[in-house]
């Protein structure tokens, strides 16, 4: 479908910029992080002291692979590097969740649309098209 015939589709705008945000992914990785500090079981070392130092940090990245937990370490400058990826894949499935509101609010409203007998006159259209401009 032609872009211009897109803008005058509901939700286009909402649509549009959740699209643009999409499109700027490029990278995105599963499971979880976990940093931890622990203490070892060597008798009077540091990790025993009062306070105690802690090993560390341990970088734990845990994924499921074919339904098996899967651990492995990563290091601080590989966390540092990968942090925006791990970040990536909550925002993707928030822009995902709010694309597919929208595309639903966009099909619905074209359902009203499409009941009320006559194409609505320039200012109501104008007034919808404020309307889908809201998130
Ligand atoms: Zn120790």
């Amino acid at each position: 479908m032609a872009k211009t015939s897109d803008h005058h589709r509901p939700w286009a705008a909402t649509r549009n910029g959740l699209a643009h945000q999409l499109g700027q992914i490029d990278g995105f990785l599963p499971g979880s992080v976990v940093v931890r500090h622990m203490p070892c079981g060597k008798p009077g070392c540091a990790c025993k002291a009062e306070p105690p130092q802690l090993h560390g940090p341990y970088i734990q990245w845990t994924r499921t692979v074919e339904g098996k937990t899967v651990t492995r370490y990563l290091s601080p400058e590989q966390l540092e590097r990968y942090k925006p990826w791990f970040d990536n894949a909550r925002r993707l499935k928030e822009l995902v969740a709010k694309l597919q509101i929208a595309s639903v609010h966009a099909l619905e409203s074209e359902d009203r649309q499409a009941h009320t007998a006559t194409p609505a006159p320039a200012s109501q259209r104008s007034t919808a098209r404020r309307g889908a401009t809201k998130p």
